[in-house]
């Protein structure tokens, strides 16, 4: 019997697994983090490398550890301090953020709890939790914390979908499994979306395939800094958002808050200079429709734009909202008569329990945490309220 199951080792089961042995509330003979791929932060490495993300775009004082200043000393401590972080708000290098990332599991010694498997069901018996591995093996726990994140549900819109249907088409999602590499895709190609992933992802194809890139999107570019104002992190907005009990209000709160589709400055300075150097190609427009014929995909704009015609298309499109997990969560729901919001994402206390010993992290967390929850500072956030519960 253990204490502790963490369902999911991204970066928000990773980092409150840290937490809870950072601060001693759980030994690591206690614990156990499930999930499917062979290490910890699997997805968090396989997208930021994709698009070959340079710098993240939250702060320093942002990773998984416990110590707000601990990538700071780390950084210290290996002496390269010039190259670790940029801009006014030390933004940190992906490779040092990483390399934290596996000093932090390291110290908690956390790939000794780590236990490759893929959840099939949780029910309860009397008051303890019993977690199904690959429709096979079962562990019993006191505690279950699902960090389930939205990574492995890649949105795609309904003409792109449709376009997949013709096998040869050269349709990927950034973020699909079976698209390994960006080096092997057939230029030229054009990028579908205007945010961050977006503009990664256009001007590391426009080095690989310089001239051959353009960067589709419906809106001009939106510059912030950040994915939501820095006031959602602290008691600024987040009063008034505790202090709505109507949910419904909570989560369009959360829609407003979000920056979504937005680029950091420095990013939007490199668009410029990658178009003037006639490397990338910027067009504005929404796609209506889209035909295949033969390895060609034709684009069908709005406001009567010309058609744009590609070899290989490439959403950038972020993810689907719908509740992460749903084909384990609703079971559950069901059987232990878990409260959800009109949007199917769990109502939870302000320790994040959504039932009796039953925690959420990131996306599911964010009808309490709020727009950052699904982001590093949210998952400090929910490993904090989690650890401060217990
Ligand atoms: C390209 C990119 C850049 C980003 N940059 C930043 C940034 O700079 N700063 C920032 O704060 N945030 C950033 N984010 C947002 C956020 O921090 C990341 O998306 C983060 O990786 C989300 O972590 P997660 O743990 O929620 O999800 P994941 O990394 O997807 O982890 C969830 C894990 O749960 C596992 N799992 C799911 N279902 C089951 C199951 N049934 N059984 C067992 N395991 C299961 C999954 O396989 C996965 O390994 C970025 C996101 C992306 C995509």
């Amino acid at each position: 019997m253990l204490d502790w199951i963490i369902i999911g080792g991204g970066i928000q089961g990773i980092t409150v697994a840290s937490y809870l042995v950072g601060s001693k509330k759980v030994t690591i003979d206690n614990l156990m983090i499930i999930d499917p791929h062979d290490e910890p932060l699997t997805n968090w490495k396989v997208c930021t490398r994709k698009i070959n993300m340079p710098f993240l775009r939250s702060p320093f004082i942002h990773h998984i550890d416990v110590d707000p200043f601990s990538l700071q000393k780390f950084v210290r401590k290996k002496r390269h301090e010039e190259t670790a972080f940029y801009g006014r708000y030390k933004r940190p290098n992906l490779e040092i953020f990483n390399e934290h990332c596996e000093e932090v599991i390291q110290t908690n010694r956390l790939k000794e709890c780590w236990s490759k498997g893929y959840v099939t069901d949780i029910s309860k018996e009397g008051i303890h939790w019993i977690v199904q591995v690959n429709h096979s093996q079962q562990v019993k726990s006191r505690n279950v914390i699902l960090a389930l994140g939205l990574s492995e549900q890649p949105k795609w819109p309904g003409w792109a979908k449709t376009l997949k249907e013709h096998n040869e088409a050269q349709v990927f999602h950034i973020f699909d499994e079976t698209l390994e590499s960006l080096h092997t895709i057939k230029p030229p190609v054009t990028v579908v979306g205007g945010g961050i992933t977006a503009v990664h992802t256009a001007l590391h194809l426009a080095q690989i395939f310089p001239g051959e890139v353009t960067l589709l999107k419906r809106h001009p570019f939106r510059l912030f800094d950040f994915d939501s104002n820095p006031g959602w992190l602290g008691p600024k907005y987040m009063r008034a958002f505790h202090h709505t009990t109507d949910f419904k209000e909570r989560r369009q709160m959360i829609v407003q808050a979000r920056n979504r589709g937005s680029i950091t400055r420095e990013l939007y300075v490199k668009v410029k200079t990658a178009v003037r150097e006639k490397r990338l190609i910027i067009q504005n427009g929404q796609v209506q429709k889209a035909d295949y014929h033969l390895g060609k995909i034709d684009l069908y704009l709005s406001e009567a734009l010309p058609t744009l015609s590609t070899t290989t298309l490439l959403l950038t499109t972020g993810f689907d909202q719908s509740l992460p997990g749903k084909q384990l969560l609703q079971p559950l729901i069901h059987a232990q008569q878990l409260k959800c919001s009109e949007c199917g994402y769990p109502i939870v206390n302000h320790q994040l329990q959504w039932g009796p010993n039953l925690y959420v992290a990131g996306a599911l967390a964010e009808l309490e945490i709020g727009p950052t929850a699904r982001n590093v500072a949210g998952a400090r956030k929910a490993a904090e309220a989690i650890v401060r519960g217990i």
